[in-house]
């Protein structure tokens, strides 16, 4: 009897026999219902077995094949695999979450036919000079149908006002709706020296581009096979653009384009602005905030080969796609990229392994690349492409100026020239943001008597102050509280907040600007679903002068009436312990900077700092990302930090403080007798000691040789799932980004 080797979530680092009843028919990459303990489960056939370690009486049948869907292909298994060995995550876990969550269930799905639009009988014959003119969407509807059928998708991309009008045109019975015929059109790519299948498709090609862009665009399209570039262009230099025409190219040559975007930057606008570049083509979204029977409908669009363009946040990295041709990561930089919890993947990283895997190009993007990539461009591993101009011709880079806080008088957190640049923002009506990375009102509470702060009994953190609903919350846990009334330690009622978050600058902001229109953005007020597509409209309409932002703000958007940026108390970031927040303070402020100034109007950003000549902003101030990146890579070799060495984390955490300790010593000692030659340093706290009640502390493992690394965790991995663990929580983090 057929044996089968089945994916199953379970944590175990193994796959699992199941017989095939010779009237079954199963392939590889179908998912199927199995027997597991007294359960039915759902796990996915990885591949065939000539015979099984069980019992031949052992083995149970495999229950139900599912063939609602087509088997995953060979190269997604391969994919998944490989990820399973590298971050040492069990296989069927890892081939599991990879998959929609609608796909996971014990049933089938049912697909909700894709629907076409045609002209009806009556709409054939129908003579368009008798309709009214001003009837301009319904007319190019019409028109449209007389070539083809058409999603409605790609009616929707002809005018905003094309779901209005195809009402109107279904009513007077001219279009009619049917279910699209045959399956989507799967056309593999061409082999090399084979004639290219051209495919056209609508192109609005809103710019000419400059030489550098075209320069860019060419290098990639040459490429034949896998490769690695690094595409490092200043912000506004037209990165976006490079993407729309190698796109193009791909489409042209009948290929599927993956483009992974960071989760912050996945809106409507984003999915709508390649829309409307390429107005007649399939594109299909894939990130968390989709419905999960929207999800899998996009997923299986792009398994299909129906959906051309694939955009999504790191999930998407594990799509299906047939005939892919190329992967573009923009802002590769982006810490999102990399999952922190499951399978702790870097899609970014996954990614790279997919292009080559394919052997397509990948393009990362950034403008200011991670310390990786760039060290890869150096040694010659990726090839460095650059952009040195901004794209719009009047648009420079704004002008960085740093404000010596040590000898300069803040009020709330502000320095007078700050507040002197924002008045003359407000006089000539153009817009500022103030960057502050802290939400809430103040980090902390203290009693002025006896010096008593607000410190959550559940971590090792400060509970933050949050006045519109006069809480104390902590951001590591959730916990609240209400504002006590007195100190709980010594009854006096002189409760003081100290420091400043994003709250307390509004406050503060508006009393000294009281007719300005202040729009605060963080994750408070952009809890409610909608709210910060409402905030970025006001902002694009010009419905507010001040805006107060975190890291949200930083990214991605364009706002042309925007010339000031501000930016409170970044110093925390120049002397952490972590060695990886300069290189992100340095992304954050460039990317915030970049906000200001893009259109017409020049930009200007004031930086409060009590270090101005710290290299970080003598770098910032310079525009100058290549001096700081050399600064960096010049302290990670001394101190022997990533891109240098490879690193993997082992955290653990318990409600006793003994447990955390006394296994990570055992996995220490594992380590050490195993005589590799990796470097494992001693058990410490983590950044965070104790949270929600639970005792944190890690081990860190690292080498020179990515390769070195991994034999050592594959023979460590074993040990430490056989050490007695308890109730205990222990996870290993292969490049871990957050310590
Ligand atoms: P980036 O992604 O590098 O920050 P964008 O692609 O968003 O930059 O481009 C910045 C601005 O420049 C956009 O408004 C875009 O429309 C415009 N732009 C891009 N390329 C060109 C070009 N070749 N000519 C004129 N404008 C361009
Ligand atoms: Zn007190
Ligand atoms: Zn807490």
């Amino acid at each position: 009897m057929p044996i089968v080797r089945v994916a199953l979530d379970v944590p175990l680092p193994t796959l699992f026999d199941y017989s095939v009843n010779a009237e079954t028919s199963l392939d590889v990459g179908q998912r199927v219902i199995v027997p597991f303990g007294r359960k039915q489960v759902l796990g996915v056939a990885m591949e065939w077995a000539e015979h099984s370690g069980l019992a031949l009486g052992r083995i149970k049948a495999v229950a139900q094949v599912l063939d609602d869907v087509p088997p995953l292909p060979q190269e997604m298994l391969t994919l998944l695999r490989f990820c399973s060995d590298y971050y040492h995550y069990p296989v069927g876990s890892t081939v599991l979450s990879a998959l929609p969550t609608r796909l996971r269930a014990v049933e089938p799905i049912t697909l909700k036919q894709s629907l076409a639009y045609t002209l009806s009988a009556a709409g054939k014959v129908l003579d368009m000079t008798t309709l009214p003119k001003r009837r301009v969407v319904q007319q190019r509807i019409l028109q449209a149908l007389r070539q083809a059928p058409m999603s409605g998708a790609q009616l929707r991309s002809l005018s905003p006002s094309a779901p209005a009008a195809l009402k109107l045109l279904l009513e007077a019975g001219w279009v009619e709706c049917v279910a699209r015929k045959g399956g989507p059109l799967l056309n593999p790519l061409p082999l090399a020296g084979e004639e290219a299948n051209v495919k056209s498709h609508c192109f609005n090609e809103a710019h000419a581009l400059t030489i550098e862009q075209q320069r860019a665009v060419d290098v990639v399209t040459q490429q034949t096979g896998y490769g690695c570039f690094l595409l490092h262009g200043i912000t506004g230099s037209g990165k976006t653009e490079i993407y729309v025409h190698l796109m193009h190219e791909m489409l042209q040559r009948g290929g599927q384009v993956l483009l992974l975007v960071p989760e912050i930057n996945l809106t409507p606008q984003l999915e709508n602005y390649f829309r409307s570049r390429f107005p007649d083509v399939e594109l299909a979204s894939l990130h968390s905030g989709l419905a999960d029977g929207e999800r899998a409908q996009n997923w299986l669009k792009a398994q299909s080969g129906e959906a051309r363009i694939v955009l999504g946040t790191r999930l998407a990295v594990f799509t299906p796609l047939p005939q892919l041709a190329l992967i573009l990561v923009d802002e590769e930089h982006d810490p999102s990229f990399k999952q922190q919890d499951g399978l702790r993947y870097s899609a970014r990283d996954v990614a790279i392994f997919r292009a080559s895997q394919r052997g397509v190009p990948i393009v990362l993007g950034s403008a200011t690349p991670s310390l990786e990539s760039w060290y890869n461009a150096q040694s010659g591993r990726y090839r460095l492409l650059k952009l040195t101009q901004r794209a719009v011709q009047p648009a420079t880079l704004p002008t960085v100026r740093c404000m010596d806080i040590s000898n300069l008088p803040l009020q709330e957190g502000l320095s007078e020239p700050l507040l002197a640049a924002i008045a003359a923002r407000l006089q000539r009506k153009e817009q500022s943001l103030i960057f502050i990375n802290r939400r809430g009102y103040a980090p902390v509470l203290m009693c002025t008597a006896c010096g008593w702060l607000s410190e959550c009994k559940h971590c090792a953190g400060k509970l933050v102050l949050h006045l519109n609903d006069r809480t104390l919350r902590c951001h590591h846990c959730g916990f609240q509280q209400r504002v006590p009334h007195a100190c709980p330690t010594c009854g006096d009622a002189d409760l003081k907040p100290v420091g400043i978050g994003t709250q307390r600058l509004e406050e503060t902001l508006q009393s000294r600007f009281p007719e300005a229109r202040i729009l605060r953005v963080d994750r408070d007020s952009t809890r409610n679903k909608g709210a910060w597509n409402a905030m970025r409209k006001k902002i694009h309409d010009g419905e507010a002068d001040i805006l107060i932002g975190t890291q949200m703000l930083a990214k991605g958007h364009d706002f042309p009436n925007l010339t000031l940026v501000g930016v409170i108390s970044p110093d925390g970031a120049l002397y952490s312990a972590d060695f990886r927040a300069s290189e992100k303070l340095f992304a954050q402020l460039t990317q915030v900077g970049g906000r200001a100034g893009r259109a017409d109007k020049a930009g200007e950003v004031i930086v409060q700092t009590a270090f101005p000549n710290h290299p970080l902003f003598q770098a910032l101030r310079a525009h100058d990302y290549e001096i700081w990146a050399q600064t960096l890579l010049a302290e990670r070799q001394m101190a022997g930090f990533p891109p240098f060495v490879y690193q993997a984390l082992l955290s653990a955490e318990g409600k006793q403080e003994s447990d955390a300790y006394n296994f990570l010593k055992q996995a220490r000692s594992a380590a050490q007798g195993l005589q590799m030659p990796v470097e494992v340093y001693g058990v410490v706290p983590a950044a965070m000691p104790r949270r929600a009640n639970h005792h944190r502390a890690q081990l860190l493992v690292q080498s020179n040789k990515r390769k070195t690394l991994q034999e050592f965790l594959r023979a460590w991995k074993p040990i430490l799932d056989a050490l007695p663990a308890g109730k205990l929580r222990w996870v290993l983090d292969v490049d871990p980004m957050e310590f």
